[in-house]
């Protein structure tokens, strides 16, 4: 069977990583998380107090970003480093929410993001997560999916989700954050957030995980063969 890239794009907590991270294990596959670098990289901006407004600022502080992807021996579990220290929590905090979306428009900022992703995936075998890697970043990739899901149900997922990471945000808040942040991906001019012509959509409101894993699953053995 060939190795192939599968793309899952789609709306702010569709549940992209965690179903792109079970395909990924069960294919044997790399799991890439863009939206980690789109993280990290905003995160870098907030500790370096980088002016969003100044392009300048902008180049000379992502000229100093180094981002890592290490897998964590005993679990298995994939994190991010940025400038050698582990900030997978700090990226998933409400002050980086709330920010990504400003920072993940600046196209100085994705030309350099979208180089590292293309060649994390070169050798194929990857499964990689965002909001354009069936549109921009791999344009050719075997298996496109657009993931869907009702905004209640996102948001009751994500709350869920920060619960049990021992962070408590109210409902409306995640609610606000999701909806603000697919606004701005959607209309930013740069690799704005849309469904490839060639993605298979996947509405995951009243799917149950195993069934999303499999759904993709399913479509990924057909294009391997
Ligand atoms: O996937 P996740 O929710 O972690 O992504 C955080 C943010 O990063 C998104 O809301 C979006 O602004 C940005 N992003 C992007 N392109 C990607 C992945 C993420 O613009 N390929």
């Amino acid at each position: 069977m060939k190795k192939i890239i599968i793309a899952i794009d789609g709306f702010s907590g569709c549940g992209k990583s965690t179903t792109a991270k079970a395909v990924a294990k069960a294919l044997q596959y790399t799991y890439i998380d863009s939206g980690a670098m789109y993280r990290s990289a905003t995160l870098h901006f907030l500790k370096q107090s980088t002016n969003l407004d100044n392009l300048d600022e902008i180049k000379q502080s992502i000229g100093q970003l180094q981002l890592e992807f290490r897998v964590n021996g005993e679990g298995g579990a994939q994190k991010v480093f940025l400038n050698g220290i582990d900030v997978e929590e700090d990226i998933r905090g409400m002050e980086v929410n709330t920010q990504v979306s400003r920072v993940s428009k600046i196209k100085e900022v994705r030309v350099q993001l979208v180089n590292m992703q293309r060649k994390l995936g070169k050798a194929k075998g990857v499964v990689m997560d965002g909001r354009d890697i069936g549109t921009v970043v791999f344009p050719d990739a075997e298996l496109k999916v657009f993931m869907t899901a009702d905004l209640d149900i996102r948001a009751k997922r994500r709350q869920k989700e920060m619960l049990e990471k021992g962070k408590e945000v109210s409902l409306d808040l995640i609610k606000q954050n999701l909806s603000d942040r697919d606004l701005q991906d959607s209309t930013r001019e740069e690799s704005p957030l849309k469904k490839a012509a060639d993605a298979v959509e996947l509405d995951t409101s009243n799917l149950a995980f195993d069934e999303q894993v499999n759904a993709i699953l399913n479509l990924a053995k057909e294009r391997m063969n």
